[in-house]
């Protein structure tokens, strides 16, 4: 029997849980160790720009940290996963599949590629892009040339698969690595939410072909605005960083540009507060752990399903979620939750609902739809590092 729960009660639970009775955001940076000196300093040498030591400081921060071979920062996390499909051989024209349960910067990067997005649905399991789902999809309407992977209706090319670990939790990656073997398929995660996410032990991002983090202010860690490509082999993170830094030959003097370049370099004031916040992620993560594991005691045996990391992974637990079991339940938990200065929020409107994307290939959809009725976000800042708490 489960026990029917307020919405009253869980205020009064986040309220003590932060100890506060002032606004409760969704997930606020904080700022509490080397953040200040770091930026300081890089004011203080003039070298805020393109030049000065953070940004390979961060990149080696970030490739120690995920095993990736190769991280290259860029100004945010969109420039990241465009770079991403770039190099993944995303063209003009291609299809690309990915869910229709994301935040819109996951479409907007293949949208300014050119190529048009396929919506399949999402796993219970992950709440990420389900292999099955993609496996019969491609099984009723692709086939296999000589020429790559091929949408039978329209003769379009579908070039990559583009899952997103939501909210930070890891999606069932050897299935779907095991479809893209099959179908010629490049396979680009999009980790934005996910950093500090592991799948069997490996890091987000780094298990495809490529993968895009991001840094912007309401992620795990912040700088300000940011993003990172993480790259499988040192060559695929040279030529990253060559077309994402305007292509330039280098030379002591002569400008030469051999192929159109992105200008998406992260400056060195934005790296410098990522090299202070990257100090202080891993007790950030065991905060975030403590926080989940209290949100799941409080709904236990009641009528909401809080959502844990699925058996394979280990999750960062960037946003807690928890599902409700009526729409109307929902509507009335964010109503009432908001009304009482605790933040909580729905989740985005599905893809193919938004006007540039509804005329877009759409696979059945069912438990996306089912999602965006009854997901509710929870206050999920690390607890003991709230603004002023230190
Ligand atoms: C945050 C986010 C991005 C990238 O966002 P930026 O604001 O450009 O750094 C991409 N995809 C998803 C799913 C995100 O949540």
């Amino acid at each position: 029997m489960k026990s029917e729960l307020k919405p009253e009660a869980l205020v009064e639970f986040v309220r003590e849980t932060y100890q506060t009775n002032k606004f409760i955001p969704l997930h606020a940076p904080t700022f509490a160790g080397n953040e200040k000196a770091y930026v300081l300093e890089t004011i203080e040498s003039t070298f805020v720009s393109s030049v000065g030591k953070f940004v390979d400081d961060f990149e080696r921060q970030i490739e120690t940290f995920t095993g990736s071979r190769k991280a290259v920062a860029t100004v945010n996390g969109t420039a990241a996963l465009h770079a991403a499909l770039y190099m993944a051989g995303v063209a003009r024209g291609d299809l690309v599949i990915t869910q229709a349960l994301t935040f819109v910067a996951t479409c907007n990067a293949l949208y300014h590629m050119g190529a048009e997005p396929i919506f399949v649905d999402v796993s219970p399991v992950s709440l990420g892009l389900c292999p099955k789902a993609v496996d019969s999809f491609l099984n009723e309407y692709a086939e296999r040339t000589d020429i790559g992977c091929i949408h039978k209706s329209t003769g379009k090319k579908i070039k990559a698969v583009v899952p997103m670990h939501t909210f930070g939790h890891p999606v069932e990656l050897d299935e779907l690595v095991a479809i893209c073997l099959k179908w010629n398929l490049a396979l680009v995660e999009d980790a934005a939410e996910s950093l500090g996410s592991f799948y069997k032990g490996k890091h987000t991002g780094t298990i495809g072909d490529f993968g895009a983090v991001s840094f912007n202010g309401n992620k795990i860690i912040t700088t300000g605005g940011g993003g990172m490509v993480l790259c499988k082999t040192q060559q695929q993170g040279a030529r990253t960083k060559h077309v994402t830094t305007t292509a330039k030959v280098p030379h002591p003097y002569e400008f030469f540009h051999d192929e159109p370049g992105f200008n998406y370099r992260m400056p060195n004031l934005n790296a410098a507060l990522g090299c202070a916040q990257m100090e202080v992620l891993e007790p950030y993560l065991k905060q975030k752990r403590l926080l989940a594991e209290s949100y799941k005691d409080f709904f236990n045996g009641t009528d909401f399903q809080f959502v844990t990391e699925p058996d394979y992974a280990q999750s960062n637990y960037w946003l807690n979620v928890v599902i409700c079991s009526e729409r109307e339940q929902r509507n009335e938990l964010l109503e009432k939750t908001n009304q009482a200065g605790v933040m909580t929020r729905p989740v985005w409107q599905l893809m193919h609902r938004l006007p540039m994307f509804e005329h877009s290939i759409c696979d059945d959809l069912s438990y996306s739809e089912f999602i965006e009725g009854h997901l509710v976000n929870l206050p999920s800042t690390p607890l003991s590092y709230q603004q002023g708490k230190q």
